[in-house]
């Protein structure tokens, strides 16, 4: 039978899933990002395969594509994407030729709040904000109960907002922007720079080289105890915090969904985050604080998401 397919495309990693009607992933597979610096059919080849493995030799019933990067209002190209290779691209079209399956093509974290919700943390809400940390930091709005997408289809890019006037360089040409603070990057970063101010197991698990350290191993070291990679968490998540009560004061949501991989960390990183949001939220004190609840799909939001906007469009498409 044909099978609908959601693939992530992250700045570290491409994820894809077969999804069933219920929203369950049933097969995935992944590959590495190939980088920003290589040619864009690179990319395009590792999310080839990626979704090839995933479907198994079904037949594609309609690929939701899920990008790391701004995809403009049309769903056809990724104008521009700070952590992939993509400049103007027409990568939907390109796709479906390529694939012979209707592609739909949305931004990563846009996609993982639709999953969200449609079948996660966000159902049933009217207005959400949601973060994804990943390598980068992703956003989705919800506006009386329908994504909230912009002017360019950009909306959202909280990432990118500045917290920091001439800090940190980022990828996207700017300078302190949020998610070199708030990110798998930025958890990344932290730890390095705590690395040699306490005994850590991280020294080990990098095997003493700093540029290796990657965020699945702070994570690995933050749920087995180590302190500075607690620390580490605690810091990110006071940013997360920090931001948040900026985005809270611009759209009084109900609810605030955190998501993407550094999101496993569950209370670790929301905790903190729960208590810079109220102590820097304006009138905290005279209003409803939004609950932050982390992604119900995990880090499967993404693909989850663009596999239902997919099967939506090309449903509502047969039925008309
Ligand atoms: C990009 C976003 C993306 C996010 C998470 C940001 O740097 O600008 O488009 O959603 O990273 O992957
Ligand atoms: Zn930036």
């Amino acid at each position: 039978d044909p099978v609908w397919v959601g693939v992530d495309v992250g700045g570290t990693k491409v994820l894809a899933g077969v999804v069933d009607a219920q929203g369950r992933v049933t097969r995935t597979a992944r590959r590495t990002t190939p980088g920003r610096r290589v040619d864009a059919a690179m990319v395009e080849d590792a999310l080839t395969e990626a979704v090839v493995d995933a479907a198994d030799g079904s037949p594609l019933a309609g690929v939701g594509v899920a990008a790391a990067g701004f995809v403009d209002a049309a769903g056809e190209r990724v104008r521009f994407a700070p952590h992939l290779p993509w400049l103007d691209e027409p990568v939907r079209s390109r796709l479906a030729a390529r694939w012979g399956a209707p592609v739909r093509l949305e931004n990563d974290a846009t996609a993982a709040t639709y999953g969200e919700l449609v079948l996660g943390a966000a159902r049933g809400y009217r207005h959400v904000v949601m973060v994804n940390l990943g390598t980068g930091l992703g956003g989705g709005i919800v506006i009386d109960g329908r994504l909230y997408r912009g002017h360019n289809g950009m909306a959202g890019e909280f990432g990118h907002m500045q917290v920091v006037p001439g800090g940190a360089p980022c990828e996207c040409g700017s300078r302190g922007c949020w998610e070199q603070y708030c990110s798998g990057r930025a958890l990344e970063r932290v730890a390095r720079a705590g690395l040699g101010s306490r005994p850590s197991m991280l020294e080990e698990l990098c095997a003493g080289n700093a540029e290796l350290l990657t965020g699945p191993m702070v994570s690995d070291a933050a749920a087995a105890g180590d302190l500075l990679a607690r620390a580490a968490f605690a810091e990110v998540g006071e940013w997360l915090g920090v931001g948040l009560a900026n985005l809270v004061a611009a759209f009084d949501p109900e609810v605030v969904v955190v998501g993407g991989g550094v999101s496993e960390a569950g209370d670790r990183l929301l905790e903190p985050a729960r208590v810079a949001l109220e102590r820097s939220l304006v009138g905290a004190g005279h209003r409803e604080v939004p609950a932050v609840v982390p992604a119900r799909l995990g880090n499967a939001a993404g693909l989850i998401g663009a596999a239902a906007l997919v099967r939506d469009e090309v449903l509502a498409d047969d039925e008309a």
